[in-house]
C-alpha cells in the first residue's frame, strides 16, 4: 500500500527568494526527493490500514487507518511512534482527505519545535531575525524577506532535524547577505561547518 499526495510538485522547490545559481546541500533538496520514501509521487492510491507509512523528522512511521463511525471528520494523531488516522467513512482514506490533516500536524510540530530551533540558532550564531513563522509556500522550504522575517513551510517537518537546522542557519545568514554570493556561502559555512 502507498500513501499518495495531490501536493503540487514544484520544478524547483528549493529556490530562495533571490535566486542564485550556486548549489548547496539545501538547494539539492526537493519536495520530491524528500518524500520519495512514502511514494508521494504515485497519484491515485488510497492509504489503507496497517501497511502504510508517513514521514516525520527524517523517518517514516507506520500509519494505521481505523474506522471510527462515531466522529464527524477524519482525524490524525501521532502517538507511540505511529500515526493513527480515524476515519468515519472506512478503514482507508483518500490522499485529498489525508494531506490537509498531515500538514496540520506538521504545522503544529513546527510551532512547537522548529521555532524553538530558530531561537537556538539565533543565540548560537548571533544572527537576529525580525520574526519567524510557518507558512504554506508553493515552491520552497523557507524564505527571509526584506524585513528579515523568516518563513518556513510546514512540510519542513518531514526532514531530518539536521537538515531543518541547516535551512534555519541558511535563512538566518540571509538577514546579513540577501544574495547567494560567494561571501554568503562562506558565511553559512562559518556558522555551520559541513
Ligand atoms: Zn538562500
Amino acid at each position: 500500500m502507498t500513501i499518495t499526495s495531490n501536493y503540487a510538485k514544484p520544478a524547483d522547490s528549493t529556490k530562495c527568494p533571490r535566486g542564485g545559481k550556486r548549489s548547496s546541500k539545501l538547494l539539492r533538496i526537493s519536495f520530491n526527493s524528500c518524500t520519495s520514501a512514502t511514494d508521494l509521487s504515485q497519484p491515485g492510491r488510497k492509504l489503507r490500514s496497517k501497511a502504510s507509512r508517513l514521514r516525520y523528522a527524517g523517518r517514516t512511521y507506520i500509519t494505521e487507518v481505523r474506522h471510527a463511525p462515531d466522529i464527524l471528520k477524519p482525524r490524525l494523531t501521532f502517538t507511540a511512534s505511529r500515526f493513527i488516522v480515524d476515519n468515519p467513512e472506512s478503514t482507508s482514506i483518500q490522499p485529498d482527505a489525508l494531506m490537509p490533516l498531515l500538514e496540520q500536524f506538521y504545522r503544529k510540530r513546527a510551532h512547537e519545535k522548529l521555532l524553538v530551533r530558530v531561537r537556538h540558532w539565533q543565540r548560537e550564531t548571533g544572527l537576529q531575525a525580525t520574526g519567524a513563522r510557518i507558512r504554506h509556500f508553493q515552491s520552497r522550504w523557507a524564505s527571509c524577506d526584506t524585513n528579515n522575517t523568516l518563513e518556513f513551510h510546514p512540510r519542513i517537518m518531514e526532514l531530518p532535524a539536521s537538515v531543518q537546522d541547516y535551512v534555519i542557519v541558511h535563512e538566518l545568514c540571509h538577514t546579513v547577505e540577501k544574495n547567494h554570493t560567494k561571501a554568503f556561502w562562506a558565511f553559512v559555512s562559518s556558522h555551520m561547518p559541513d
